[in-house]
């Protein structure tokens, strides 16, 4: 979009600040069903979840942790199988060999600095191998925790879009949004944008004119 038109664009639909309250209802009224789509019924299923998502889609992962879970029950059972085994079973999700590491480091910690439990607090769980700043933002949000923003893709881009940061950066993207949005809705702003983004604000083709934000981003072709 050429320069002029965004600034003309980011006038007309005013201030971020005024924003981002309409925003946040709309949006919870329009994807009212909006949560974690990964399936987990523990904090260490949660952990383990969020770690086989990386690089892939919350179904897949969902299709392969209802066996996993049943043979992996605690830290120990991770390190107890030959690795080779434990890349079998979570093959399905990709990047197996890289996310088996991370599991049985990520387990091994958690045995030994943590007595077993997986910790709530981001700066404990970004210790863990294989855990970053995203994967601690969600576990420690899901585990009610909420201390950042997660910033995945779709957060990305319905950020930019809607005039909420001109960064590309998640760590910077994440500073501009804890900046500007209440701390109460930390924890479902994620949700909210990440399923207004798969319905409707799409990455190739955004659905402006079927969207209840049109009025109030910077970027809607309406
Ligand atoms: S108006 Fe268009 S670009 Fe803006 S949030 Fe809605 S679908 Fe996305």
């Amino acid at each position: 979009m050429p320069r002029s038109y965004l600034q003309e664009a980011r006038r007309r639909v005013g201030p971020k600040k005024e924003r981002i309250r309409p925003v946040i209802e709309r949006l919870a009224v329009e994807h009212a069903d909006a949560a974690i789509a990964l399936r987990f019924r523990s904090p260490l299923e949660l952990l383990v979840s969020v770690m086989l998502s990386a690089q892939t889609t919350d179904v897949n992962v969902n299709r392969v942790t209802p066996a996993l879970f049943e043979k992996y029950r605690r830290p120990e059972d991770y390190l107890e199988v030959p690795q080779e085994e434990l890349e079998r079973d979570i093959l399905p999700t990709g990047f197996y060999r890289q996310k088996t590491k991370s599991l049985r480091g990520a387990m091994r910690m958690l045995l030994e600095d943590f007595d077993g439990e997986v910790p709530r607090r981001l700066e404990e769980l970004i210790r863990l191998p294989g855990v970053a700043r995203k994967t601690a933002n969600v576990v420690s949000s899901e585990l009610g925790e909420t201390q950042g923003i997660v910033v995945d893709t779709h957060v990305r881009r319905l950020s930019q879009r809607l005039g909420f940061t001109r960064q590309k950066d998640p760590v910077k993207i994440e500073r501009d949004l804890v900046r500007l949005v209440p701390r109460p809705d930390w924890a479902r702003l994620p949700h909210l944008l990440i399923w207004h983004g798969r319905r409707v604000c799409d990455a190739r083709r955004p659905r402006c004119e079927d969207c209840v934000l049109h009025d109030l981003c910077p970027s809607s072709r309406v």
